[in-house]
């Protein structure tokens, strides 16, 4: 029997398309995939992000192994970003990509003491990493407070405008023939341990050899059926963001972060832009059956960057407020993502979990998914990914569908 495609991707944020250009630049147009990609359910969170490629600022409480997936993530993004720019037309945009390092602000010697520990580890990786004193710091970035006792330098740290990085993909995409379908998967139909054909909000119905779980928070209600459990294994935690552009200041030159959240410049890549900064980002769990698209702000949450930004940059007075959103991380309860074949269903796959590192891994995990989906393995070690390490024992993983 001969299917409409030989892979179908739900859901077109970083990951599914990410996936979908490994997979274009690999095979040649006989091979077909489509990436089924609705835009009615509100701001994917790949728009909705900052854009940080920040792996240094992983705490030191954080799982080592979402920082090796991190780190690893970070080394591939240049070649990623090369192959998409050099690859399509995109190359003739700027996408706001600039190794522009950041600074973690250091206020009282106990965050000193606390961070000096932190970053003993780390200087072997970046060895370049070092602790600004107060007087240093303007050199480096005049627009930002006095008030503080120093700050780490991190030099490679770097950012994207995301929104246009997801453009870029798409156009990579389109150009190595993979087609994108604007509507929403509604149900799958699984027999026989095979996902057999998926059907579309309009009744269509597509046949794949193989499909796979790109949905970020949307993927519970699927994961629910095909694992009989009513918990969602995929949390939804909303994070809000403010724009402001400045009058007559000069723009940010780097990315600080501080304890209680981070700014970040978004150069103007255009004539018809302004150079402005983002102001990041509060954290909320939200109950996704009780939200309508669009997710809102909060008034909390607003309140809180604009006193951010307040603390941060004295002339704050300097910059309107050009604009705010909110979107939603995908999380698991163990923070690390979700990448490989769901148990039991030969042709099922995801990777979703993302949560607040999404920009900086969708890459990397798209090449691992790639070769797990072509070539049957992987190189790097996706065993702490599987999922069933998220179900309770009882439920074990194993789906209601297994003919076991
Ligand atoms: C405020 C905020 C700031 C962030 N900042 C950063 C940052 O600076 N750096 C970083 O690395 N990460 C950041 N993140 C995290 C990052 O955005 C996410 O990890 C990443 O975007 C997740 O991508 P995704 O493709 O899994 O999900 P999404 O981008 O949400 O994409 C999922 C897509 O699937 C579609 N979909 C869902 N269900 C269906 C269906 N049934 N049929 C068809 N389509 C469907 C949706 O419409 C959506 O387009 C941030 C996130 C937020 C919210």
């Amino acid at each position: 029997m001969t299917c409409d495609y030989d892979v179908v991707i739900i859901g077109g944020g970083i990951i599914g398309s990410s996936l979908a250009a490994h997979l274009a630049s690999e095979k040649n147009e006989k091979f077909k995939i489509a990436v089924i990609n609705s835009t009615g359910l509100g701001m994917p969170a790949s728009e909705a992000a900052a854009g940080l490629l920040t792996p240094f600022q992983l705490n030191e409480l954080e799982n080592p192994v979402r920082k090796d997936f991190c780190f690893k993530s970070f080394e591939y993004f240049p070649e990623f970003f090369e192959t998409i720019t050099s690859g399509s037309s995109a190359k003739h945009i700027d996408l706001g990509y600039r190794q522009a390092g950041s600074l973690y602000l250091i206020f009282s010697n106990s965050e000193f003491s606390q961070k000096e520990n932190e970053t003993r580890n780390l200087k072997t990786i970046e060895p370049r990493l070092s602790f600004l004193s107060k007087v240093e710091i303007p050199k480096y970035e005049p627009l930002i407070t006095r008030d503080v006792i120093g700050a780490y330098h991190y030099p490679s740290e770097a950012y994207i405008n995301n929104p246009k990085f997801l453009k870029a993909i798409y156009l990579y995409c389109i150009e190595n023939k993979v087609e994108f379908l604007n509507t929403t998967v509604k149900k799958l139909n699984i027999s026989s341990n095979i996902v057999e054909n998926i059907v579309l909000d309009n009744g269509q119905v597509i046949s794949a050899g193989k499909f796979v779980f790109c949905n970020g928070v949307w993927a519970n209600n699927f994961l629910k059926e095909i694992f009989n459990t009513d918990k969602n294994i995929i949390k939804a935690i909303r994070g809000e963001i403010i724009c402001v552009k400045a009058l007559h200041a000069m723009p940010l030159r780097k990315i600080i972060f501080c304890s209680n959240g981070y700014m970040l410049p978004r150069p103007a890549t255009n004539a018809f832009e302004t150079d402005s900064v983002l102001i990041g980002s509060t954290s909320d769990e939200v109950d996704l059956d009780k939200i309508q698209p669009p997710l809102s702000n909060t008034v909390s949450g607003i309140s809180s960057l604009i006193n951010l930004f307040k603390t941060l940059v004295p002339d704050y007075k300097d910059y309107l407020v050009s604009g705010c959103w909110a979107g939603l991380r995908p999380q698991t309860k163990d923070n690390l993502p979700v990448i490989g074949k769901i148990p039991e269903i030969e042709n099922l796959y995801c990777s979703l979990g993302h949560y607040r590192n999404g920009i900086l891994t969708g890459p990397f995990s798209g090449k691992i998914l790639k070769d797990l989906i072509l070539e049957n393995s992987t190189e790097y070690n996706i065993e702490p990914f599987q999922i069933n390490r998220l179900f309770e024992t009882q439920i074990r993983g194993i789906p209601k569908y297994a003919s076991i």
